[in-house]
Formats: structure tokens, C-alpha cells, sequence
């Protein structure tokens, strides 16, 4: 079956079937022939290790990995990505695909395969009238931020500009708007999808719809998604967006306090809280340099005094040591968070937990003090996952189904392989001693975690799920040509 094609850059089905390698005797063709092939039809670009650019596209954000793959084509439209794919499949390569290539498992790069990498094609389509968007695979936060942005309009996607829709969105999504417009798989309305055999299939709520139900929070399981249509919301053109900074002492307290107030606070408010050394720098208060603080991120979108209200309780209660909320644009302020997190060697898990209980607020005081002894550049990153998610519109996404929970997350940054070791088994040491907490949940959040875990994924989905999941991989991926993922494998 061909499928319907839902976007203006996609050709006929007959474009389709003279697509690299793809239709007919692929079998009897030499490599060279494959490529020449490829080359013939491919509207992006072909990247080979001869070329000068090779380096720079190979290279992942995670300094951890450093892959040699064969080829990065880099595709310009969905006809090319069905190219690539036919292409890898008959020259037997296997495939990465990278729309940000930030994940923490390196999955957007592989040794010896094709790496189709789709920073080209990264349109995103505004209807101001509907408030949705239409975004091409590779688009990435800050694509999606800046163009809503010129329309009064904002969508989810994470809080830096760097991550993408394919990874982001496609496998959860929580982001500045989440408590108004839920994860990012819960704003997709439709979608275009590439799968293994090279079909271009269009899934909605009344199309290819068990196939939408899993995409949404599987989807690389499933194929190169290549266009997304989101829902958008109203924000203003500046909002009382910022940081709170509090020092060490204050922290349990205002973690208590944030706990009661997202649960009542606005849609319009979202609020996430992070730990982390503050740098001993004269822009900081005395009372934060070179100490591990805890900083309460706040973004409203609503009516500023409503804001002001809203942010009352907290502000009060514990004056931060440092207030840096002020009116500013959502984009800018993304801006500012791409900066605190540059290319190098990176670390990343998670774990939900039912409730911010004393002995989960105990582990991360613990921990966040043993992060400022190890002079770590790391963070330990609270998030109240619950609001925002859409129980009437279920999507296979494991995470933020429990309106109390909370994520923890323990990030880490360094330069020297030596300190390898160091940095992942601070990491490790919080996560064993969450999962001795009463409220510890074991489920993960595969956008978030640096180690593949086929049975943790499975236990996060829960066993419905991960059945359903199954039989479409089966269907759409029986060999599992889409592998390089938080995978689940089709036997
Ligand atoms: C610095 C940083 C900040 C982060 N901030 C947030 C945040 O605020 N909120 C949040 O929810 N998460 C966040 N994350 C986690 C993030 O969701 C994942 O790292 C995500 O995979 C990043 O998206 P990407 O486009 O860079 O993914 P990539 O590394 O490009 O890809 C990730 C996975 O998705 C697959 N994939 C990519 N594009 C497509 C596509 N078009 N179709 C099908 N499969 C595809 C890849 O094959 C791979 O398996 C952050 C991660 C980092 C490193």
C-alpha cells in the first residue's frame, strides 16, 4: 500500500517508486551501484568520509561517542528520507537517525551505517487561525519557538533550543508549556511517517490510528517520522519568565513548598526545580558562590498580576537569595538556557517517583551536597510531571500519568575520560538510593536515560502497553531496521 502523503515537499507515488535501490533488483547491484543510484534522485546531501564537512556532521553533542558511520545523507524532503531508507536496507548499512542528535545514548550515530540526519529539513508551518503547526522532522525547539513566537503563539517542545521534534516530541516532551498543553506526543494531531519499507504513511485519530497511538512516544521504533502537526496556544510576546535561587539551607523547605504549589497554581504557571553549584563569581550572592543551590525555574504565561499572585506564596514564605524573574520572551529565554549546556561528555537518567516524600527530599539534599564535594558540573533536576497530560486522548508515552508524581533526574557534565568514573557513579549512587524511597516508581523516561534498558522500558510502559507496542513493530518493523532507540524489539 502506498500511503497518503499529507505534505506539499512530497512527490507522487511514482517519484517514490524510482527512489534509490528501493523498488526493484536491488539484490544483483554492486555498493558503488547503490550509490551512484542514490546520488541520481537525492535532492539533499551526501556526506562521505572524504568530504571536509564529515567531521562536523559525524560528531555527536555527547562528547562520549565518536562514530565513524559510512555515510550521513542529510535529506531535504520526505521523498529523500523514503530514498535513505531504501537505500540502507538494500546496501544492508544500518541506520541512525538524528533530528537534534542530543539523545544521552548517542542513538543518532552509528559505526559503519548510514546516519540520516535531518537538520535540513526543518520547516515549521504556523496556521495562527487554527493555533497549530505543522513541523518538518528535523525542526528543532528553537525553530518551533521563534516562528509561534511571531504569531503571538507558543508549542511544546523541551526548554533548550538544541532538541528536536523527532526526539523530543516523538518520545514524550515536557517543555515550558506542558501544564497547559500537556508532553509534546500529547499536542501531535497528525503526523507523516516513513517506514521501513519506505511507505510514507499519514496517521491520525481516524487514519493508520493504532499506529498514532503508538508513534506517540515510540515512533523511531516505527519509522523516520517527517512531518508533525502540533497544537499551539497564546503567549504573550513577554511573560514573567526567570529563575529563583536559594541556598542550600533553604532548599527542603522550598521544595515542599513548590510540591503544594504546582498542583494548584495556573496552567498558565510552570515550575521545575534544579540543583546545582552555583559559581563562586561576584554576580552571585555570597550566601550561593561555590555552594550548591536550589534554583525554582518559572515560566507564566498568563496575566502578569495573576503571575505576581501566583508566585506570592514562595517569594514570601523564602525571599530567594538571588530573584531573577522579569518580564521576557519565552524564545530568549531558551536562548539563555542553550547556554548552560555546551558539547561534552554528558551523563543522563531518570527516574518518576509517586510523591516528593521526606525521604526523597533527604536523597536529593544528599546528593546535591555531595555534588558540590565532587566539584561536579551536574545538576539534579526535579520536574512535577503530572499536570498538563490528557487522560481522554492516551498516548503509548509510560511517563506523567500520576498527577503527583515527580521526575528526578541527575545530569552531569565533564571534559576528561578520566573522570568518567566520577561523574556516572555520582549519578548512580542517587539513583540506588531513590529506588530505596517508598515512593520509588522504576519508571524511566527514554528521552532522559544514557543506558539502554530493554526491561526498565518495559516495565515503564507496563505490560499492555508493551504488547500493543510489540505487535506494531511487528508489522511496521519486523526486522527491526529501526533499532538504534529506546527499542522494542519485535520478538
Ligand atoms: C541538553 C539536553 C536538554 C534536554 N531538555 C529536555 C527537555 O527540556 N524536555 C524533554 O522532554 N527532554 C529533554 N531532553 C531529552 C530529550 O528529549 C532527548 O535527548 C531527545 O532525544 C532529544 O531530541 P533530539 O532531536 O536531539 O534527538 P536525537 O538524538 O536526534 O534522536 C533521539 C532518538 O529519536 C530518534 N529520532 C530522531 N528524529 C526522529 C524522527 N524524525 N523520526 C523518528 N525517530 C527520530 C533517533 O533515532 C533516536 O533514537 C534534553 C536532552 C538534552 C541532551
Amino acid at each position: 500500500m502506498k500511503g497518503n502523503i499529507v505534505t506539499a515537499d512530497v512527490a507522487t507515488s511514482a517519484d517514490l517508486e524510482h527512489t534509490s535501490a528501493g523498488a526493484g533488483n536491488a539484490a544483483a547491484q554492486t555498493p558503488a551501484d547503490l550509490l551512484a543510484d542514490l546520488r541520481y534522485g537525492f535532492n539533499g546531501e551526501i556526506v562521505t568520509p572524504a568530504d571536509p564537512e564529515y567531521d562536523g556532521y559525524r560528531r555527536h553533542f555527547n562528547r562520549r561517542f565518536d562514530k565513524h558511520p559510512a555515510l550521513v545523507l542529510r535529506p531535504a524532503n520526505t521523498v529523500d528520507v523514503v530514498a535513505a531508507v531504501r537505500y540502507a536496507r538494500a546496501a544492508d548499512l544500518e541506520i541512525a537517525v538524528s533530528c537534534g542528535g542530543t539523545h544521552p545514548a548517542g542513538f543518532s550515530r552509528t559505526d559503519g551505517g548510514v546516519v540520516v540526519d535531518l537538520s535540513l529539513m526543518r520547516a515549521v508551518k504556523v496556521e495562527p487561525m487554527e493555533q497549530t503547526a505543522w513541523l518538518q522532522g528535523g525542526a528543532l525547539g528553537g525553530d518551533l519557538y521563534a516562528e509561534a513566537g511571531r504569531h503571538g503563539l507558543g508549542g511544546v517542545m523541551g526548554w533548550m533550543r538544541t532538541t528536536g521534534v523527532g526526539g523530543v516530541n516523538v518520545h514524550g516532551g515536557w517543555g515550558p508549556l506542558s501544564p497547559k498543553l500537556g508532553w509534546g506526543v500529547d499536542t501531535i494531531l497528525e503526523m507523516e511517517i516513513v517506514t521501513a519499507d519506505g511507505e510514507v504513511l499519514r496517521l491520525a485519530p481516524n487514519e493508520n490510528s493504532e499506529l498514532f497511538w503508538g508513534a506517540r512516544g515510540a515512533g523511531g521504533n516505527f519509522g523516520i517520522v517527517t512531518w508533525v502537526k502540533q497544537k499551539l496556544c497564546r503567549v504573550p510576546e513577554k511573560a514573567l519568565i526567570g529563575t529563583l535561587m536559594y541556598t542550600p539551607e533553604q532548599g527542603p523547605d522550598v521544595l515542599r513548598l513548590v510540591d503544594e504549589l504546582v498542583m494548584t497554581a495556573s496552567e498558565d504557571m510552570s515550575m521545575f526545580v534544579y540543583s546545582s553549584v552555583v559559581p563562586d563569581e561576584p554576580a552571585y550572592p555570597e550566601a550561593l558562590r561555590g555552594r550548591h543551590g536550589f534554583m525554582v525555574v518559572v515560566v507564566h504565561i498568563g496575566d502578569r498580576d495573576q503571575a505576581v499572585e501566583e508566585l506570592r506564596p514562595l517569594r514570601e514564605a523564602y525571599p530567594p537569595a538571588l530573584d531573577g524573574v522579569v518580564e521576557r520572551s519565552l524564545y530568549d529565554f531558551t536562548c539563555e538556557m542553550d547556554s548552560f549546556i555546551v558539547p561534552c561528555r554528558q551523563w543522563y537518567d531518570f527516574v518518576e517517583v509517586e510523591a516528593l516524600t521526606d525521604d526523597v527530599i533527604e536523597a536529593v539534599t544528599t546528593s546535591a551536597q555531595r555534588m558540590e564535594e565532587l566539584e561536579l558540573t551536574a545538576e539534579l533536576t526535579l520536574v512535577a510531571v503530572g499536570r498538563g497530560r490528557d487522560p481522554e486522548h492516551p498516548s503509548a508515552l509510560a511517563v506523567g500519568n500520576r498527577p503527583g508524581a515527580w521526575l528526578m533526574m541527575p545530569d552531569t557534565f565533564w571534559e576528561d575520560e578520566a573522570d568518567d568514573e566520577k561523574n556516572i557513579g555520582w549519578a548512580d549512587e542517587f539513583m540506588t538510593t531513590l529506588s530505596t524511597c517508598e515512593s520509588h516508581s522504576d519508571i524511566g523516561y527514554g528521552n532522559v536515560q544514557s543506558r539502554p534498558d530493554v526491561d526498565r522500558e518495559r516495565r515503564s510502559f507496563g505490560e499492555e502497553t508493551w504488547q500493543r507496542l510489540v505487535a506494531l513493530k511487528r508489522q511496521y518493523d519486523p526486522e527491526n531496521l529501526f533499532h538504534l532507540n529506546h527499542n522494542i524489539p519485535p520478538a
